[in-house]
């Protein structure tokens, strides 16, 4: 199955993307990660996504499709994808339309999360990550251990992430308000997407996915 979770920053997608996984036994793929992991490495690449992250603003289009092209022919991703961040603009899903037909595939179903502004800045400014393994935690819901160890994989680098401000929280919130919310109409003019709350217990979310995707 290809799935295409949708929705704000902050809606919850990386999160619920993760428990998808183990059900439809395909990789989570999320550029948000890929681009970190680049930025992580100190290459010029990473640098110029550096540019546009911490400013709140999209990557442009032509270099998140050779990042996609590439993780797209890696074997584990040959049955569907979770994708998670992506597409994020018109031009991105039609990019991702070809890649996929070039594949004998398409879009199954775009699950789009629905969150309020709100509660995306109370999620997002709380929100602290591993540096080491991507464990994500939320100082008021999930605050990390005491300790300061991971409990995923006992790394110590337990952070903020710098574009988890909220400046730069309204600022994605802009950028996908006005280049990310027309991916809908893309994909609603197939009569793939199906809205659901993504506020509530992680594990009401899970099953509102499952059945949106028809596979729970
Ligand atoms: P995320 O972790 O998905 O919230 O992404 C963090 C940041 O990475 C975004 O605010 C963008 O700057 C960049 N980014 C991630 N995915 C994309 C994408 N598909 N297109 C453009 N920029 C992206």
């Amino acid at each position: 199955m290809d799935l295409v979770l949708f929705g704000p920053p902050g809606a919850g997608k990386g999160t619920q993307a993760k428990f998808l996984v183990d059900l439809l036994e395909v990789p989570q793929i999320s550029t948000g990660d890929m681009m970190r992991a680049e930025r992580k490495s100190g290459s010029e690449l990473g640098k110029k996504f550096d540019e546009y992250m911490s400013a709140g603003k999209l990557v442009p289009d032509n270099l998140v499709l050779d990042l996609i092209k590439s993780r797209l022919m890696r074997g584990d991703a040959k049955n569907g994808a979770i994708f998670d961040g992506y597409p994020r603009t018109v031009a991105q899903a039609e990019a991702l339309d070809a890649l996929l037909d070039e594949l004998g595939r398409e879009i199954d179903r775009v699950v789009s999360l629905e969150v309020p502004l709100h509660e995306i800045i109370e999620r997002v400014t709380g929100r602290r990550v591993c540096l080491d393994c991507g464990q994500t935690y939320h100082v008021r819901y999930t605050p990390p251990p005491q300790n300061g160890e991971c409990v995923s994989c006992g790394g110590t680098k337990i952070v903020q992430r710098s574009d988890d401000t909220e400046e730069v929280v309204r600022k994605r919130y802009e950028e996908y308000k006005a280049k990310t919310e027309p991916v809908l109409a893309h994909y609603d003019a197939k009569g793939l997407v199906r809205s659901v709350s993504g506020v509530g217990s992680l594990e009401e979310i899970t099953q509102r996915i499952k059945e949106a995707t028809g596979v729970g």
